[in-house]
């Protein structure tokens, strides 16, 4: 279990810096290199001590490793933002997924992160060449762009992100969207 369970890591200035598991995560904190700033609900218990296992930690000292902020926009990283999961029904299987586009193509949708979704392929058939509004379906969340490729990894897990993780994705340094420099749009099916 504690391999299984993620940890949001931050650096000594609280920018986000990779996610870790719990196991690693512990250890950082009982060999001096981390300090826990959220804690988890989760406990495990050895015969001697009781350890409730951290959310995120921060690591004491500055470590030099600027953000990569190039996502290549392509398939992998679409059905990787959305959990593989079908953001219509919600069906996450393990069967293959297809991108959808909510505005479609034919009606001027662009091949964007903010207009593709991933969808099972019952989902993408019910759609067809439609709106939301004429299909009457609904999306899970809104599509939109990973600031960077930590930012992607993070949104796979939007769980551990209810337990306090939110507030430290939310770091933004100045001028972040200023040297994105991912395409913008082109042909991913
Ligand atoms: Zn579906």
């Amino acid at each position: 279990m504690i391999d299984k369970i993620k940890v949001l890591v931050l650096n000594q200035s609280y920018e986000p810096l990779h996610v870790c598991t719990a196991k690693r995560a512990i250890i950082l904190l009982f060999s001096g290199k981390a300090q826990r700033v959220e804690d988890s609900h989760r406990v495990i218990s050895a015969p001697s001590l009781i350890v409730v296992l951290p959310s995120v930690i921060r690591l004491n000292r500055y470590i030099h490793r600027p953000l990569k902020y190039t996502l290549a926009f392509n398939k992998k990283n679409i059905l990787k933002r959305d959990n593989y999961t079908c953001q219509y029904c919600g069906r996450n299987s393990g069967e293959k997924l297809t991108i959808d586009h909510v505005l479609p193509r034919s009606l001027g949708g662009r091949t964007i992160w903010e207009n593709v979704v991933s969808a099972c392929r019952a989902c993408n058939l019910r759609k067809g060449n439609k709106t939301l509004q004429e299909s009457n379906m609904e999306l899970l969340r809104l599509p939109t762009r990973p600031l960077s490729p930590l930012h992607l990894t993070l949104a796979a897990y939007s769980l551990q992100a209810a337990e306090g993780w939110q507030k430290y994705l939310a770091y933004n340094p100045s001028g972040l969207s200023a040297v994105w420099s991912g395409p913008r749009e082109r042909s991913i099916l």
